[in-house]
């Protein structure tokens, strides 16, 4: 699919998304997404977003999938869709059904932007969003290819149309007057926070600028089109979450500084109020202050709160590394974390942190180095994706999802330290639950031999033994053609 799409025309878009996603072949089979379809992520972004309509171009399968987890996850509105076949995808009709589409829905009194959102099949088949009308009607036009073999995780998606969203914006600010935020102009600068996080968590971040004459500014992805005008209007954005590579190429466009990490824990809320105070010239005696206020009481809740245990973590999410440092800082014995995201300059400070403390840090980590880490270091409690907890359950290791359970949680500030430890603690203390099932059950229902049976499952070895010898016969076909 990839030579497809470069051969239709494509090649410009997935060259940008390998030099901003890129993957490591050494680290893991990360060209193809171990987690959920990438898309999932521009998606979310899109309905999440008021007076925005988001349409998809793909295989129905693919459009079932998305639609399914979209309102799993509480979309509360439609998507659109735009269906094809092998007929109107060759022919080129699907870009003019898609345009169709786009101008029988741009109704202004009802959206301020319309995304577009080519998958895998349609981005194969070269269909060219790029030539939509850019607005119709006042109504901003957003197309954007979206593959799972061009982009590999939906953490990195969402920055996609994100960094689409304000480039877009970008070029209106630049041209003329924009609309304010729905409440209103701030009256400090503000520092603009990139990466989706608990929804206390931009309120404690503005609660430890205050007292720097800073305003914590829009959360991107936004909410609301208009406030990627007062994100881009900040003198300083903070990559929370390190892997919004395109989102921050647009806040250096417009000639932002960009600080690095976030303000978790005591070291790492020291250093965040550092840079961020020198990236807006806040006094040194000012910057010291709030630090006073700030680190004795987030060093007062770790210490309330400790958290005892050797653990393995690993997430798709992006802020693996934040969660981390927060363990780490609350006595946790963490051996290994691993993130599906890729290595930025923006996490650099939280890696070094945690390898001087000798954690291992795995970025695009798959899953089975994911697994490996979790065998090897046998801990208390392993912190996972769904198959690394379903894999530590297995092995009678206490196991918490990481996107629901941890990620989901308040970890700036004084908020945060401390936040984790309940239900970590709470996960390592039912290993005797897992112990006492794990001896009531013995050997019953593992591997092949799950489900309910009728009578005893009887192995067969030699159907594999058959299955294995007809695999290898095949090979060597296909070796023997290739050579011809
Ligand atoms: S084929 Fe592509 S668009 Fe469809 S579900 Fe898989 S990754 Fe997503």
């Amino acid at each position: 699919m990839l030579a497809a799409a470069k051969s239709a025309g494509k090649s410009e878009v997935l060259q940008r998304y390998a030099a901003d996603y890129p993957v490591d072949p050494k680290a893991g089979p990360h060209d193809q997404p171990q987690s959920m379809c990438p898309a999932f992520g521009s998606l979310r972004v899109g309905l999440r977003m008021r007076r925005t309509m988001t349409i998809l171009s793909g295989s129905a399968c693919c459009v079932y999938g998305l639609t399914f987890t979209s309102h799993f996850y509480g979309a509360r509105r439609s998507v659109g869709y735009v269906p094809f076949n092998s007929e109107s995808l060759v022919t080129g009709k699907l870009f003019e059904d898609i345009r169709e589409a786009v101008h029988q829905q741009a109704d202004p009194a009802q959206y301020d932007a319309i995304v577009v959102i080519n998958l895998c099949v349609p981005t194969a088949s070269g269909v060219p969003l790029q030539l939509l009308p850019k607005e119709i009607n006042g109504v901003r036009i957003i197309g954007i290819d979206v593959p799972g073999f061009g982009v590999p995780t939906h953490a990195e998606a969402k920055d996609v149309l994100a960094g689409a969203m304000l480039k877009y914006a970008r070029g209106e600010a630049e041209a003329g007057p924009v609309a304010t935020p729905r409440g209103g102009r701030a009256d400090r600068p503000t520092v603009a926070l990139i990466g989706e996080m608990f929804p206390a968590d931009p309120m404690v971040i503005g609660a430890m600028l205050e007292p720097m004459g800073l305003a914590a500014g829009p959360v991107v992805p936004t909410r609301e089109w208009r406030e990627l005008y007062a994100a881009l209007a900040s003198p300083v954005a903070a990559a929370i979450h390190p892997f919004y590579t395109a989102s921050i190429r647009e806040f250096e466009a417009a000639g932002r500084r960009v600080v690095g990490s976030a303000p978790v824990g005591h070291d790492g809320t020291e250093a965040w109020l550092q840079a961020v105070g020198n990236a807006a010239n806040v006094a040194q005696a000012q910057i010291d202050a709030v630090k006073n206020r700030m680190l004795p009481a987030i060093q007062g809740a770790l210490a309330r709160m400790p958290i005892r245990g050797r653990l393995t973590m690993s997430g798709y999410e992006g802020s693996e590394l934040l969660v981390a440092r927060l363990l780490v800082e609350s006595g946790a014995d963490l051996r290994y974390v691993g993130t599906a995201c890729p290595r930025t300059a923006w996490s650099d400070a939280d890696r070094e942190w945690l390898h001087s403390r000798g954690v291992h840090v795995q970025y695009r980590a798959s899953l089975e180095q994911d697994l490996a880490a979790m065998r090897e270091f046998r801990p208390d409690l392993a912190i996972g994706t769904t198959p690394v907890v379903q894999a530590a359950k297995e092995a009678c290791i206490p196991a918490l999802y990481f996107t629901n359970l941890i990620s989901a949680r308040p970890l700036m500030g004084p908020a945060g330290a401390g936040s984790l430890a309940t239900v970590v603690n709470a996960a390592i203390a039912n290993k005797a639950r897992f112990d006492t099932m794990s001896a009531f059950f013995g050997g019953t229902g593992r591997g092949d031999q799950a489900g309910v049976w009728e009578g005893v499952p009887q192995a067969h070895p030699e159907f594999r033994a058959d299955t294995r010898r007809q695999v290898i016969k095949l090979m060597k076909k296909r070796k023997a053609e290739e050579m011809i």
